[in-house]
């Protein structure tokens, strides 16, 4: 696994535009959930699209391992990080080669363990055809915390070592989110995991929570160290 390391990172989207994040240096131990929270249009997903090389920033560096990801080859990074935004789209295809995305090869097995995890494996067996039930027939209807759950199971089987999640459980209910969360925070024991959220909540079992507003990083700590500065 590996650390990330951003290094007074500055962007703006416009040449003489507002800067979205302004001079924000934080690490991401590797093994560990990094949570960021803060009001919206403070720079959380911009950090995340920047981490993916959506976009460069203007000033500073992003390093994935000591190594700055300028130099890591696009289709190496896609091996790295896996991320799920609050909108991930899914395919018309069935539900089975929407989870495989990314992971042809993996066992039926490992496919269920992942829906499983993702809390969508009953879900999934209650549709007309199962796995084999093609997104967008209709009579096969998901929710938009269904659809979401699909595309976090995306992401646990292509088992990556970094995992970004943007909103990810921003349609699930509280029970779905805890499982999610939960799960996710097994499997990052040997992975660097960031999670965007928009309440604290979501967070409160991350090993460290950054609060970003207006592109500046505000205050970094636990939940509960966060608690007591405020
Ligand atoms: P958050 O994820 O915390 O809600 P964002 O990173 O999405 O915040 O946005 C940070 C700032 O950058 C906001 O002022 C937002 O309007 C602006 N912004 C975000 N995406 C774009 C874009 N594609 N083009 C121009 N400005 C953008
Ligand atoms: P979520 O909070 O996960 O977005 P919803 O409240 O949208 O859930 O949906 C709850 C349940 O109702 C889901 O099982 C979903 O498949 C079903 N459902 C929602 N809307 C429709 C619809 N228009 N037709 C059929 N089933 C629906």
């Amino acid at each position: 696994s590996y650390d990330i390391a951003f290094e007074d990172v500055s962007f703006s989207y416009s040449e003489n535009g507002p800067q979205a994040v302004k001079n924000v240096s934080f690490s991401l131990p590797k093994g560990t959930v990094t949570g960021i929270v803060g009001p919206s249009g403070g720079g959380k997903s911009t950090l995340a699209q920047l981490l993916l090389r959506f976009y460069e920033p203007q000033q500073g560096c992003i390093k994935i391992g000591g190594v700055n990801i300028g130099e890591i080859p696009p289709s190496r990074l896609t091996g790295l990080v896996s991320y799920v935004f609050q909108d991930s789209f899914l395919f018309h295809d069935t539900v089975e080669n929407n989870i495989r995305m990314g992971n042809r090869e993996a066992a039926f097995e490992a496919l269920e363990q992942a829906a499983k995890s993702a809390g969508i494996h009953e879900v999934i067996m209650s549709l007309p055809k199962g796995y084999q039930t093609v997104i967008g027939e209709k009579d096969a209807y998901l929710s938009g915390g269904e659809k979401q759950r699909i595309a976090i199971a995306r992401v646990f089987l292509k088992d990556t070592p970094i995992v970004i999640l943007d909103e990810a459980t921003a349609y699930a209910d509280a029970e779905n989110e805890a499982k999610i969360q939960q799960a996710f925070a097994r499997l990052a024991q040997n992975k660097t995991v960031l999670i965007i959220a928009h309440r604290l909540k979501t967070v409160e079992n991350a090993n460290q929570i950054l609060v970003l507003e207006e592109g500046e990083l505000l205050a970094a700590g636990t939940h509960e160290e966060l608690l007591h500065n405020c």
